[in-house]
C-alpha cells in the first residue's frame, strides 16, 4: 500500500515558502496605510471563486500567489487606520502570530487535561477580575457577542426556571437601541421575538428606567413572568452606555437576571477614564464582550462571563458517555469548556487573547481604547466647526454620527450616496446608520492604528464627496 500524508515531502522548501508568507503578511500590515481602505470589485474579481472543487492540488507557492493577488486586495479593510465602518477591530501583528501558533498546535479546546484549557481559564479569570466578579464566576470564549448573548439568555432561562423550562409567559427587556442579536437570541431560544419588550431611550440614548419598571409591573400584573433584562455598554449605533447601576437596581428589586451586552464597550474597563461610565457592570449576572473589537484581537474572539458559575454549568454540562470524565488521565480537569456553552469542538481562541494581553499589557490596551475616544471628540469638534456638517448624536465613547447638511427631502439620499462615494474612494470608510429616520454618516473609531490625520482624511473625503453630490444634483437639474 502506498501510504500518503498531507505533510510536505520537502520540509526545507516548505519552510522557505512559510517564511515568504510570513514576510508578505508583515509587509501587508507594515504598509497598510498606503493601501486603499477598500475597493469595489468587478465581476471578474469574483470569477475565480466560482470554479469547481479541484481534484488535483497545486503548489502552496501557486495558491499563495493567488491569495496575494485575488484575495488580499479585496477585504473590507478593517486593519486600515482610516476604516471607521460598523464596529470592527484592527487586529495586531501579535494576534496574527498567535493564530499561527494555535493552528500549529491544532488543539481542541472542548476539554480534556491540557494546559491550553488553563490559558482559557486564565483569560476568563482576568476578565472576571476586570469586572469585579466573585470567585465562583465562570466563562467561555465564543465566536462573538451574538453567541455570548444567546448563551447568556439560555443560562438565565435555566437558572430562573430550572429543567422544566416553560416557554410561555417569559418576558425579556431591552432598550430600542439594543443590538439586533438580542431579538435573534429570543427567537433562537424558542421564546420568540414577541417576548422581548422594547423600552424607549432618553435624550442620552439610554434605556428609560421608569419605562422599564412600568413594563415589568404591567407584565407581572398580566400574569406573565419577567426574567431577563439586557443593558448595553456601548450601543452599536451611537456608542451610548445604559445606566448600568440603575438597571441593576431594578433587576435586583424585580428579581430579574441582569445581563450586560458589553460587546464592544465592556473592555472600556481597561481605560481608567472610562470606568466611571461603566459603573454597575460589576453587578451583572452575565456579561457578553468581544476581544475582536476594542481588544484588537484578530477575529473571532468573544466571551460570555457568568457571575454564578454553577448556573452556567447547569445550563450546558455535557457529560455524555463518550465525554466521560476521570480524575486522572486525559479525561481529567473537568468541568470543560464544552460544559459552559454549546460548542464541543473548539479552537484555541484563548491563545491570541492571552498573547495580546501578555505582550501589550492591560494598561497599553486601555490607553489605545481611550485614544479612540479622544479621536472621537476631535472628530466631533471638527464636525461642529464645519458649517456643511451637523452632529446627529451625543458622543459618549468612540462613535460619531453626523451628516452633510442639505434640505429635506433630499438630505437622506445625499448622505447615503456620500457614504458610498467615500467608501469607493478608498480614502476612508465610514458606514451609514439611521437615527430616528435620519440617515447618519457613522464613524466608529475602534482601530488602535487610527490617528488624527486619518480623521482629517475622512473629513476631507466627506466634504469633497458631499460637494460633489450637490454639484451633480445641480448639474442634473439644469
Ligand atoms: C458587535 C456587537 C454585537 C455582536 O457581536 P458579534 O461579535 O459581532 O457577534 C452585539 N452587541 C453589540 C452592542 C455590538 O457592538
Amino acid at each position: 500500500m502506498d501510504e500518503e500524508s498531507l505533510d510536505p515531502d520537502d520540509w526545507a522548501g516548505f519552510r522557505a515558502q512559510a517564511h515568504r508568507m510570513l514576510d508578505d503578511m508583515c509587509s501587508y500590515l507594515e504598509t497598510i496605510r498606503t493601501r486603499p481602505v477598500w475597493q469595489p470589485m468587478q465581476a471578474q474579481a469574483r470569477a475565480p471563486f466560482r470554479s469547481p472543487m479541484p481534484a488535483e492540488g497545486r503548489t502552496l507557492a501557486d495558491v499563495h500567489q493567488q491569495f496575494m493577488t485575488q484575495i488580499l486586495p479585496h477585504t473590507v479593510g478593517n486593519p486600515h487606520p482610516a476604516f471607521f465602518g460598523w464596529v470592527h477591530g484592527g487586529g495586531t501583528p501579535v494576534g496574527m502570530l498567535a493564530e499561527m501558533l494555535a493552528a500549529g498546535l491544532n488543539v481542541n479546546l472542548g476539554g480534556r487535561d491540557q494546559i491550553p484549557l488553563e490559558v482559557e481559564r486564565q483569560v476568563v479569570r482576568w476578565m472576571a477580575d476586570l469586572f469585579d466578579f466573585p470567585e465562583g464566576a465562570s466563562g467561555v470564549l465564543v465566536t462573538g457577542s451574538s453567541m455570548a448573548n444567546l448563551l447568556a439568555l439560555l443560562v438565565a432561562r435555566h437558572a430562573r426556571l430550572g429543567d422544566a423550562v416553560r416557554q410561555h409567559g417569559l418576558v425579556a427587556y431591552a432598550a430600542s437601541t439594543a443590538h439586533g442579536c438580542i431579538a435573534q437570541a429570543l427567537e433562537a431560544s424558542g421564546l420568540g421575538r414577541a417576548s422581548l419588550r422594547i423600552i424607549p431611550v432618553n435624550e442620552h440614548a439610554q434605556i428609560q428606567l421608569p419605562e422599564l419598571q412600568r413594563a415589568i409591573r404591567a407584565d407581572r400584573a398580566a400574569g406573565l413572568t419577567p426574567f431577563f433584562v439586557v443593558a448595553t455598554a456601548g450601543t452599536v449605533d451611537v456608542g451610548a452606555v445604559d445606566d448600568l447601576a440603575g438597571v441593576a437596581a431594578i433587576a435586583r428589586e424585580e428579581q430579574l437576571w441582569f445581563h450586560v451586552d458589553g460587546a464592544y464597550g465592556a473592555l472600556g474597563m481597561l481605560a481608567p477614564p472610562l470606568r466611571p461610565l461603566l459603573q454597575g457592570i460589576q453587578q451583572a449576572d452575565s456579561v457578553a464582550c468581544d476581544f475582536h473589537k476594542w481588544g484588537q484581537v484578530p477575529y473571532d474572539a468573544g466571551l460570555l462571563l457568568v457571575r454564578d458559575g454553577a448556573a452556567q454549568l447547569a445550563a450546558f454540562s455535557a457529560a455524555d458517555r463518550y465525554l466521560r470524565r476521570d480524575l486522572r488521565g486525559m479525561a481529567a480537569n473537568s468541568p470543560w469548556p464544552c460544559d459552559l456553552g454549546l460548542d464541543l469542538s473548539r479552537g484555541f481562541r484563548a491563545l491570541k487573547v492571552w498573547m495580546t494581553l501578555q505582550v501589550h499589557g492591560a494598561d497599553k490596551l486601555g490607553r489605545t481604547i481611550y485614544q479612540t475616544c479622544q479621536l472621537a471628540q476631535y472628530l466631533a469638534e471638527r464636525v461642529r466647526a464645519q458649517p456643511q456638517l451637523e452632529l446627529l448624536a451625543p458622543v459618549t465613547l468612540n462613535i460619531v454620527c453626523f451628516r452633510y447638511r442639505d434640505h429635506e427631502p433630499t438630505v437622506n439620499a445625499l448622505n447615503a450616496a456620500l457614504v458610498v462615494a467615500v467608501q469607493e474612494s478608498g480614502l476612508a470608510a465610514p458606514s451609514l446608520t439611521s437615527l430616528d429616520g435620519q440617515l447618519a454618516i457613522r464613524c466608529a473609531i475602534v482601530n488602535h492604528r487610527t490617528q488624527a490625520r486619518d480623521i482629517d482624511a475622512l473629513l476631507a473625503a466627506v466634504l469633497s464627496c458631499g460637494a460633489q453630490q450637490l454639484f451633480e444634483r445641480h448639474a442634473a437639474s439644469r
